[in-house]
């Protein structure tokens, strides 16, 4: 299973690591190696040079990528950290379900 079960814009929450506790939203996913950027999580300093841009230089804080096993689904209903279901809708389309409330992750 290669799928992820997360995606850009979905709201997550850290479930281990120093980041623990903390909860953002989805940047970027990157299926091929299971990892996810989390906007505000697992900031790393980066040293830049000068450009025209930023002639100062400087330190810059960005996002690194996570491991999705690390995170969690933050379930719109409920607003608790959950693992994924899925259910088919009346149109036949693939809906996400928290599994703790039974309420659809994704808002419509
Ligand atoms: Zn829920």
């Amino acid at each position: 299973m290669s799928k992820l079960s997360v995606k850009k814009g979905d709201r997550v929450e850290v479930i281990t690591g120093k980041d623990k506790g903390k909860r953002g939203k989805i940047l970027r996913a990157i299926p091929d190696k299971e990892r996810v950027v989390i906007e505000g999580v697992n900031l790393i300093k980066r040293h830049s040079k000068p450009t025209q841009k930023n002639p100062q230089g400087g330190i810059v804080e960005r996002e690194a990528p996570l491991h999705v096993s690390n995170v969690m689904v933050v379930c719109s209903s409920c607003n608790q950290p959950t693992r994924v279901g899925h259910r088919l809708s009346e149109e036949g389309r693939k809906v996400r379900v928290c599994r703790k409330c039974e309420g659809d992750i994704d808002k419509v």
